[in-house]
């Protein structure tokens, strides 16, 4: 294709002026032009006019115009196909961040703990039914256990080995007899399984529960 181009080029530059056949004598006509110009006409089909547009000024003319259009609009079809892509490919990148990371909103997670026994230090009751919340959640409420005092606590969510992936403090308050703490929290780069939730008052001991992260 280039090599031929270049070619086409080298002879054009004579061809466009040196052979004027102001009567277009033995001229193919558009149509045939514009089906090689555009490739449609098979190159054995094509090649007997080639001694002709070599040699006829007006019909190379026409050709190089008709090639040129052609290049161009087939320029215009890679543009259109590639812009097609990268908009597949972007909405596809949505669809696939929404699918792993979920929708951009706050969620929040209501954790009841006020019917949930108590068990200090940082082992958890056996069998007890652990907390469920998504690793997406960004909001914490809490209602602490019945007869909690109001104040300051500290809130962790450590491994089952007692590491903690996340820690935040709070003031909980007392509303209608319930006790409860609010916090942010960040959980989307812990993994999913099974962790502790730990809520203490500051220089207390630990109150432990079972915790789930989807
Ligand atoms: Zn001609």
């Amino acid at each position: 294709m280039r090599d031929e181009q270049r070619l086409l080029d080298a002879l054009g530059r004579g061809l466009l002026k040196e052979f004027p056949n102001p009567d277009r004598t033995g001229c193919p006509g558009s149509a045939v032009l514009k089906r090689i110009a555009s490739h449609e006409m098979p190159l054995a089909e094509a090649e007997k006019w080639l001694d002709h547009l070599t040699s006829c000024s007006p019909c190379y003319r026409e050709f190089s115009e008709l090639q040129a259009g052609y290049r161009h609009r087939r320029m215009q079809t890679v543009l259109a196909i590639a812009a097609t892509i990268l908009i597949v490919i972007g909405v596809a990148g949505w669809a696939l961040f929404f699918k792993e990371n979920g929708p951009p909103v706050v969620q929040t997670a209501l954790l009841d703990l006020r019917n949930r026994s108590i068990s200090r230090g940082g082992e958890v009751n056996p069998g007890e039914q652990p907390l469920e919340i998504s690793r997406r959640v960004r909001h914490l409420n809490v209602y602490l256990p019945l007869g909690s005092a109001e104040g300051p606590y500290e809130m962790r969510v450590a491994t089952t080995a007692g590491s903690a992936v996340f820690a935040t403090s709070g003031v909980a308050s007392l509303k209608d007899g319930l006790t409860s703490i609010q916090g942010d929290v960040d959980l989307f780069s812990a993994s999913s399984g099974q962790y502790v939730l730990q809520i203490r008052r500051p220089n207390s001991e630990w109150n432990s529960y079972p915790l789930l992260l989807r």
